[in-house]
């Protein structure tokens, strides 16, 4: 498929267009009903073990010793994301036509299947194979990072239908980009004013305050964001000021494992099941030095559909204060570990 990136000139935004594919009404999720197919569970599923041949060739995987690639015997799969615009062949190339700006889709798509089972989900993994996941996720984004090409890594995971997803056997997404995203730009802007790590004293504020502080381990504080844009709104933030999210290291992916499946369980509990987001911030790659990055993780519910006024100022509108709904959130994790 091929793509491009589009300059919005009006937001100064880029936009990724997919110039050749024509989506049908019905091919879009929504439409689709994912919920009714989840609900049936009719659907052939291509992330399924034993249907290797169906998905795009295998990039890598953690597999028993005797076995091949796109065969069965594997507990994490790394495949390119068969729908993706991206491409990580030749140059970045800028082109003009009259006022218009536009680039090549540079980059890579790919997709970390988290088991071979269908209908288990990441929060109902055991905490060791949750752990193999992320073990995954750092290895991929090790090695995209080994491409002078790519300037950005972003990791994300959609799950359920308003959040995004098309298929429900659990998975992950890894978006290697040639430019670095808008988000977080604030990190580094408030180190140059400040000389100091936004969210290193970010971590120090929460835990004085413990206002809107869900959970602290070892190695991580889970808070609810200050200005938490969505209801429920949960960053888990490690407590060892570490940029990229490939620094983290084996004891902090142990705790990290047990938190996401500890924080998943009680937010699904708390909140009746919704849809939600994952997504990882970190900084840059291959950009020089980068002040003022801390990489976090961001677990956003979905509980309401984004609306116009949000569209048009950036401004969102949350209904809930993040000090309530930390301590909501608080008392659910209590219960779980008691
Ligand atoms: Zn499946
Ligand atoms: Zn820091």
């Amino acid at each position: 498929m091929a793509a491009e990136l589009r300059r919005d000139l009006v937001r100064d935004n880029w936009v990724v267009i997919a110039t050749d594919r024509a989506l049908k009404p019905n091919d879009f999720p929504i439409n689709k009903g994912w919920e009714s197919t989840r609900k049936t569970g009719q659907n052939f599923c291509p992330f399924c073990e034993g249907n290797e041949s169906y998905t795009t060739d295998e990039i890598t995987a953690f597999r028993d010793n005797n076995t091949l690639p796109n065969t069965p015997g594997w507990s994490v799969r790394t495949i390119p994301n068969k729908f993706s615009a991206f491409k990580l062949e030749g140059e970045l190339e800028l082109k003009y036509s009259g006022v218009y700006e536009s680039c090549n889709g540079l980059g890579q798509h790919e997709v970390v299947v988290e088991t071979p089972q269908h209908g288990v989900e990441l929060h109902q993994l055991p905490a060791e194979q949750i752990k193999q996941v992320y073990l995954m996720l750092q290895q991929r984004y090790r090695y995209l990072a080994g491409d002078p090409r790519v300037k950005y890594i972003q990791i994300y995971k959609n799950r359920g239908l308003f959040a995004g997803a098309s298929l429900e056997h659990s998975h992950s997404q890894i978006l290697a980009l040639p430019s670095v995203p808008r988000e977080n730009k604030g990190l580094s802007k408030y180190y140059q004013q400040h000389g100091k790590c936004l969210l290193c004293t970010t971590l120090e504020a929460e835990r004085e305050s413990r206002q809107r502080l869900i959970y602290e381990s070892k190695h991580f504080q889970l808070i609810c964001p200050y200005a938490s844009r969505f209801s429920y709104e949960t960053w888990i933030i490690p407590r060892r000021h570490t940029e990229h999210f490939a620094d983290i290291n084996d004891e902090e992916l142990n705790d990290l494992a047990a938190i996401i499946k500890i924080f998943i369980l009680a937010m699904l509990d708390c909140l009746n099941d919704p849809s939600y987001n994952i997504v990882i911030n970190t900084a840059p790659v291959n950009q020089g030095f980068a002040g003022g990055y801390h990489w976090y993780m961001e677990i956003i519910p979905r509980l309401i559909v984004a609306n116009g006024v949000e569209f048009a100022t950036g401004f969102y509108m949350n209904p809930v204060a993040p000090e309530i709904a930390a301590t909501m959130l608080r008392e659910k994790i209590l219960e779980y570990l008691k």
